[in-house]
């Protein structure tokens, strides 16, 4: 369970890039924006964020939504029929974070593949699909996860990409990119997000996460697909009227936050070389590819519940237990790059603590 802030005053956030507030000049462009009915297609706002999605990502058509979550729950309910099966690597956000929406909504399974921080092969692609049978589940769809949340924020390489689809296609499935943090990578690698998105049969990107926005994620895909994303959109409650007050703050994330996202890799890496030389910290810092590190604590009694329970008590840092020993930090626009030291100081602290093996609470 995340520990709530009300229970202990938080310096410096690392807990997700979710946590942004959206600045005063985001504020602004909300206060002032266009706005009309968007069931009917009617707001100006959001019909300008979605051209700037479909352009960015070479994609037809797109349809604005509250959430990244319902992004890939509408996406796998367009792409497959009850009783398909999901090919996604086993850290993926929609096996962990979205409630067993895939069963729930699309009536789907879905089938893990371990790849090496969130990135599988071809091979493993190959090996997981059934042959067509009467008997076995038809593979229908696989899902790609840029970057790779748990995988520490790792980005797929394009080639990987490249081969994975084209196996998913070559074996008659479809191919969905969870784009959460798609722009990380972009900015991290330099590879477009066009050329990211042209593999894919649909494309989700989060506008709330190190973009900055309060509200909003958008779907894209050709005109067939987002229709039928309409039909479950309105379906399951995700129309809204004048959505353009959220879509200007998308906009203005697209415009302004894209490009200092290398500012957030930035203070990641430096986070990860400093706790790195911990002798009880297991990482390599040169896996640290955008704004997100995982790392193990290890040869110790300390749990990563004890960790982050006690970086919060003790200096008002807050970051994530995300295993028995597994924390994962994440910089954003509201940590400063100034607060690393003090984060990384206070984290190898925390681990030499004599008290910390002993004590019970
Ligand atoms: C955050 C996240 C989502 C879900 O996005 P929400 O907007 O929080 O619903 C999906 N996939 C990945 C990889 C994420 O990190």
């Amino acid at each position: 369970m995340i520990p709530r802030p009300s229970d202990w005053p938080i310096k410096i956030d690392l807990y997700s890039d979710t946590l942004t507030r959206p600045s005063e000049a985001m504020r602004q462009a909300m206060a002032s924006a266009e706005v009309g009915d968007e069931q009917k297609g009617e707001d100006p706002s959001t019909n300008a964020l979605l051209d700037l999605v479909r352009e960015l990502l070479g994609k037809e058509e797109a349809v604005l939504l509250p959430s990244g979550t319902m992004c890939n729950e509408i996406a796998f309910a367009v792409h497959c029929r009850p009783g398909d099966e999901i090919l996604l690597d086993s850290t993926a956000h929609p096996l962990h974070y979205e409630t067993g929406a895939p069963a729930a909504l699309a009536g789907a399974m879905v089938h893990a593949i371990d790849g090496d921080h969130g990135v599988f092969t071809v091979e493993q692609v190959d090996a997981a699909v059934h042959p067509a049978s009467r008997y076995a589940p038809r593979s229908a769809l696989l899902s790609v996860e840029q970057t790779a949340n748990l995988g520490g924020g790792r980005c797929w390489p394009l080639e990987d990409i490249r081969s994975v689809t084209t196996a998913a296609h070559r074996h008659g499935m479809r191919a969905h990119m969870d784009g959460a943090r798609l722009f990380n990578a972009v900015i991290a690698t330099g590879v477009s997000a066009q050329d990211y998105s042209a593999p894919f049969d649909s494309v989700s990107i989060d506008l709330t996460k190190g973009l900055g926005a309060p509200i909003g994620a958008v779907l894209a895909g050709d005109r067939n697909f987002i229709e039928e994303a309409w039909r479950l959109k309105q379906r399951w409650g995700g129309a809204m009227r004048q959505s353009g007050i959220i879509a200007a703050a998308g906009i203005y994330a697209l415009t302004h936050n894209l490009h200092r996202l290398a500012d957030d890799h930035a203070k990641t890496l430096l986070l990860a070389e400093m706790v790195a030389t911990h002798p009880r910290i297991r990482l390599d810092p040169t896996s640290v590819q955008t704004n997100i590190v995982v790392f193990e604590i290890a040869d110790t009694n300390t749990t990563a519940a004890d960790l982050t329970r006690r970086l919060l008590q003790g200096s008002g840092i807050r970051v994530g237990a995300f295993g028995p020993s597994t924390i994962r930090a994440v910089t954003h626009l509201d940590v400063d790059l100034d607060d690393i030291p003090l984060v990384a100081a206070a984290i190898c602290t925390a681990l030499d603590s004599k008290s910390l093996a002993t004590q019970d609470d």
